[in-house]
């Protein structure tokens, strides 16, 4: 039997709010509020349909907040430049607009029983560890690495006492290939290296440019720190230089090297 689709939803665009200087707030709502079903889960992700001249695309967005009084459904978009679909689109886009969703899908929700929680990304990741913070238990304990272009993207965000939530400044933006802080040389997987590893069990939520995640991070966390697969989210959430598309052709050949 073909997998089931993930339910669509049709919403308007409520309004647009400028975050810091990378991130706009794009909030929903509408009449299709009532037919979207939230995840427990807090990197929760939809899958929205944009038009691209006579085409729709597909990208893939984090539910930052579902607000059930206000009946408002928030995504943060990183706004990197002109190129692409849905950076430019939040930028510009006007409220009245009306957009189709996909899901939301999840796979991520912190484990109060875990002894400490490690949770790191850059930009695109800022919105999926902002909620995941705001569901930690008051006696958590945990490190939070987040790497932006700099101190305008610092966002105030809520944590437990015992998580520190440090902000990393790559001075750049992350889409810059000239950059010398990109990939392996990330202020991001330094950050996650130098943390002294913690005791006991320990929960780890990492993603963000795929290079960086998949060939600089997750090798260390699995094989030199021995993080199981289950305690382990990690994952690229998008690939310097490709876009949606070409990202899901970077993955899927990632995976056929990794299984040969
Ligand atoms: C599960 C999941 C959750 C995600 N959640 C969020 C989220 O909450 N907020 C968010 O902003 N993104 C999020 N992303 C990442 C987002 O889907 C990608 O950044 C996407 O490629 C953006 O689409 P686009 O049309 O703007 O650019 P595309 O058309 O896909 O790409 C055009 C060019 O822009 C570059 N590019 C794409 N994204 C970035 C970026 N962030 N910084 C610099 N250059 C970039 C590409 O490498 C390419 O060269 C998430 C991805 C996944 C898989």
């Amino acid at each position: 039997m073909a997998p089931k689709a993930p339910q669509a939803t049709t919403l308007t665009v409520l309004r647009t709010d400028i975050v810091s200087e990378h991130f706009v707030r794009v909030v929903f709502g509408g009449d299709g509020f009532a037919d979207f079903t939230p995840r427990p889960e807090t990197d929760s992700y939809v899958k929205i349909e944009l038009p691209a001249g006579d085409e729709t695309v597909v990208r893939t967005y984090t539910v930052r907040r579902v607000d059930p009084d206000a009946e408002e459904i928030w995504i943060d978009f990183v706004v990197h430049g002109d190129e692409g679909i849905a950076g430019p689109w939040a930028r510009s886009v006007k409220p009245g607009t009306e957009v189709v969703l996909r899901g939301p899908g999840a796979g991520y929700l912190p484990d109060p029983a875990a002894d400490f929680h490690l949770l790191a990304g850059d930009e695109t990741a800022v919105p999926a560890i902002a909620a995941a913070l705001e569901s930690l238990p008051a006696d958590a304990a945990g490190a939070v690495f987040l790497e932006v272009a700099g101190e305008s993207d610092e966002l105030d965000l809520v944590a437990p006492s015992g998580v520190t939530v440090t902000w990393l400044h790559r001075g750049a933006a992350a889409g810059d290939a000239g950059s010398d802080l990109i990939d392996g040389n990330a202020p991001l997987v330094a950050a996650v290296r130098e943390l002294p590893w913690p005791e006991g069990d320990v929960q780890v939520f990492v993603h963000g440019e795929a290079e960086t995640v998949m060939k600089h991070i997750r090798p260390y966390l699995r094989k030199e720190r021995g993080v199981k697969p289950a305690r382990a989210s990690v994952s690229g959430y998008w690939r310097r230089g490709r876009t949606e598309e070409g990202f899901r052709t970077w993955k899927k050949e990632l995976t056929e090297v990794e299984v040969s």
